[in-house]
């Protein structure tokens, strides 16, 4: 596998954009009733739209089309109608990175909104395993909450995601990887070999926090869901929540995915500083809407993630406090180890105070509690997502050269 070198990755100089350029809108990402408005844009006899959009949704989502023309169930006059009033562009790809593991990173840039928006950028990450590939998605551009271990929190830039921003990753993460109908992977990726999509799973532990942006999500994985399209099943799909407990009841109701929890701390007073969002939310009204999450089941358990900090949160103690604590909701822990980032305040915890850590843990039958490091070569582990160059400057860089880059990657989803 290549990895690219650094010098490699960081971006090429961007091309002076014109300005208030009228940009054709793409099709790529929309819902089924957003491609509805558009054929209707066009004038398209009412009646015919339904047909349409499952065609436009065939093409799309099923077989990956990058042109309309290929497109041969739509006859040429609509599909040159199409062509003139709409596109099939997918977010540009400013970035990719390929860690020695197969983990892949991707810096996405969004097209421009206004004349004043040079386009946003978010980070998408894939980890592939034997049995299934999990694309770890965006949900929003940075994130409001200010955890104190999460580089994430300490981008300015802010804003939610558009249902067809967050689908688009998916598609680019297929294009990238030739996952679709007669298209093949690069020349020596690492992809599932079991005969399946390469992209089986996703996890909403990319930037920003989900349930924040929970209309634009919902829509997304509807979409995403499809199964006339991409076809991934709802239970492969985790959203992760630092705890915006109002809206964990509706994620299950309405999204039907599994449901990932940022716990990190097994008290108030500790969570409060971790995950800021605690002192509005505290762990028992937390765990409360845990225990009442719609499905869930000893086959349909709730993920608790763990970050392990030297000596703040990472003692015998503290493990089982946290077993207590979960005592009788269907769960499984996920030991994350603390990756570092240029300016982060916190250590990981030595390995062995993970393994014993994990040993009680694994003692009240919890079953493989830590993550397995992936893409530790290029930041692309948990916490380390921020779109910005200045995450590739020379402490970062040294960091990397040493050894002490990122720990921690997921397979938290079955
Ligand atoms: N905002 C959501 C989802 C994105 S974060 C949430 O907080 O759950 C995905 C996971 O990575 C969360 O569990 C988060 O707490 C964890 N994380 C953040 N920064 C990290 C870091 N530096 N090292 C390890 N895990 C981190
Ligand atoms: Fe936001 Fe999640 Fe990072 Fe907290 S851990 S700042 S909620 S992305």
């Amino acid at each position: 596998m290549q990895v690219p070198s650094q010098e490699a990755a960081l971006r090429a100089p961007s091309q002076p954009r014109p300005v208030a350029m009228p940009v054709k809108p793409s099709l790529v990402g929309m819902t089924r009733q957003e491609l509805r408005d558009s054929l209707a844009a066009l004038d398209i006899p009412a009646r015919e739209l339904r047909m349409r959009v499952g065609q436009l949704w065939h093409w799309i989502y099923l077989r990956g089309a990058r042109d309309f023309d290929v497109m041969t169930t739509i006859g040429k006059g609509l599909r040159a109608r199409l062509a003139e009033a709409y596109t099939l562009a997918r977010p540009e790809v400013v970035t990719e990175q390929v860690s020695r593991d197969g983990t892949r990173k991707w810096l996405m840039r969004m097209p421009s909104t206004s004349p004043f928006d040079k386009g946003a950028e978010i980070e998408c990450v894939y980890i592939p395993e034997v049995d299934r590939g999990t694309l770890c998605v965006s949900s929003q551009v940075g994130c409001t909450l200010n955890c104190s271990f999460c580089h994430t929190g300490t981008q300015k830039l802010v804003r939610n995601l558009t249902s067809a921003e967050i689908v688009a990753q998916v598609m680019v993460a297929r294009d990238r990887l030739g996952d679709w109908p007669d298209e093949n992977p690069p020349e020596g990726a690492f992809v599932p070999s079991d005969g399946g999509r390469f992209v089986t799973n996703i996890v909403l532990m990319g930037m920003g926090e989900p349930l924040y942006n929970f209309d634009h999500v919902k829509a997304a994985m509807d979409v995403v869901c499809d199964n006339e399209g991409l076809g991934i099943g709802r239970r492969r799909i985790t959203l992760s929540t630092s705890g915006v407990v109002p809206m964990i009841a509706r994620a299950g109701e309405e999204i039907g995915c599994m449901l990932a929890i940022s716990l990190h701390a097994v008290r108030d007073d500790l969570r409060d500083v971790l995950v800021p969002l605690n002192k509005k939310y505290p762990i028992a009204t937390l765990l409360e809407a845990c225990r009442t999450y719609p499905g869930v089941s000893n086959a349909k358990r709730i993920t608790f993630e763990y970050v392990m900090l030297k000596g703040v949160n990472d003692s015998e103690a503290d493990a089982r406090a946290l077993v207590r604590l979960l005592k009788g909701i269907p769960a499984k822990i996920n030991l994350i180890p603390f990756n570092p980032w240029p300016g982060s305040q916190y250590e990981c915890s030595d390995w062995e105070t993970i393994e014993r850590f994990s040993q009680i843990v694994f003692d009240a039958g919890y079953a493989s509690p830590v993550r397995t490091p992936r893409g530790r070569d290029i930041l692309a582990a948990c916490g380390q997502l921020k779109s910005e160059t200045e995450k590739l400057r020379a402490r970062a860089r040294l960091m990397l050269e040493s050894g002490i880059g990122a720990e921690g990657m997921f397979s938290a989803a079955e």
